[in-house]
């Protein structure tokens, strides 16, 4: 089942009828086909009126009964949530952060999440239901419940997604979206459609209010992609922010390896290795480093081959399949043996013999670089 998971902020549930409409938005998407889990904050003020209250029965509340009381808000608002949802048909379940299986660390007031292990939440979505989270709450290892610091339902909203592998993640607010600049001062700003994490990340820690910085921060390291929409606009039309897919910009080549054939075991040949650099052994042969392959006396092998990768950098997290397949393409219709291939989430490598690095070379960077 695929799962979208969507944060409601405080301003959104702020009142019954708020309350009406975010439930008709979640069951919106869950008529959509989506498996919908929710993370949500408490109603309207509610946190700071908790904190008011507090400040005036203690004049130095503690830190671990702060984090009992500001909790209660979000507890709140996930249970009048989840009855409204049910209402309109479609069962709904809420949880607490600590049902959730969000772990932190001990920090009260500003906890870090340390795991996520929703299986509740898994149970929940396979028989059917909603699940309604209340956001910015954990539970420590020592079953202390916690919270996350201030704003921390969007940091909830994206653990979660990440640990539901979620198509992705929607942050609902007043605002529709990422703008070019705050509308509200700059009249003609304009509304982004899409952004890229990096920006994103770039834009929260220099003062943007749509999205929390912690929460980008934390996407940008899951490569979660994120939806500004509004709660108003069930067309949901607002920024994406994609995980960065930057195409490949530089192919270049490292040529510094042999590539030593072994027959049999290789372990009875690495004596003879004593003071070369082992780049790699591999169960039929072994890769060293060039520059300090010299007594061939000693070595009863087979003659070594001169090696090379041809690498394509690209920098984002996720390197393209379609590149990948490309490239290899490319050097199989010129009949360019491939002796190993791979992708790493900074580049793809192609090694080939020394003596046809230069035409990979060509080849890579035709498909890849140059056409991008
Ligand atoms: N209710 C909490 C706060 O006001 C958490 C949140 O809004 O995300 O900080
Ligand atoms: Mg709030």
């Amino acid at each position: 089942m695929k799962v979208v998971v969507q944060k409601y902020g405080g301003s959104s549930v702020a009142d019954v009828e708020k309350i009406h409409e975010v439930a008709r938005r979640i069951v919106a998407t869950r008529e959509a086909g989506y498996g919908v889990v929710v993370a949500v904050s408490a109603m309207g003020n509610t946190t700071n009126e908790l904190l008011r209250l507090a400040r005036n029965v203690s004049r130095a509340p503690g830190r671990r009964e702060l984090d009992m009381l500001v909790s209660v808000g979000e507890r709140i608002s996930m249970a009048l949530l989840s009855m409204a949802v049910t209402d309109l048909g479609a069962p709904a379940v809420s949880f607490t952060g600590s049902q959730s299986g969000i772990i932190t660390d001990e920090a009260h007031t500003s906890a870090r999440i340390v795991a996520v292990r929703p299986h509740r939440i898994q149970a929940a979505l396979e028989d059917g239901k909603v699940v309604i989270v209340a956001g910015f709450q954990g539970v420590s290892r020592d079953k202390e419940v916690t919270t996350l610091g201030r704003g921390g339902t969007d940091l909830t909203a994206v653990a979660l997604a990440a640990a539901l592998g979620a198509e992705w993640c929607e942050i609902c607010s007043d605002v529709d979206g990422v703008y070019s600049a705050d509308p509200r001062v700059v009249p003609d700003a304009i509304k982004l459609d899409t952004l890229s994490l990096d920006e994103a990340l770039a834009l929260a820690r220099n003062g943007a209010r749509v999205l929390q910085a912690d929460a980008v921060a934390l996407a940008h390291r899951l490569g979660i992609e994120l939806q500004a929409v509004a709660t108003r606009d069930a067309s949901g039309n607002g920024t994406r922010i994609q995980v960065n897919q930057l195409p490949p910009r530089f192919a270049a080549v490292t040529s510094d390896t042999l590539l030593v054939r072994v027959s049999g075991d290789p372990r009875a040949l690495l004596p003879q290795l004593a003071g070369v650099d082992i780049r790699r052994v591999e169960t039929d042969a072994v890769v060293v480093d060039t520059r300090n392959w010299h007594d061939q006396e000693i070595w009863s092998g087979a003659p070594p081959t001169p090696i090379a990768q041809v690498v394509a950098v690209a920098t984002g997290p996720h390197v393209q399949t379609m590149d990948l397949l490309a490239a290899l393409g490319a050097l199989e219709a010129a009949e360019l043996a491939v002796l190993r291939w791979e992708a790493a989430p900074d580049s793809l490598r192609f090694e080939v013999a020394h003596a046809d690095v230069g035409q990979a070379l060509r080849l890579v960077h035709g498909t890849l670089v140059a056409h991008s």
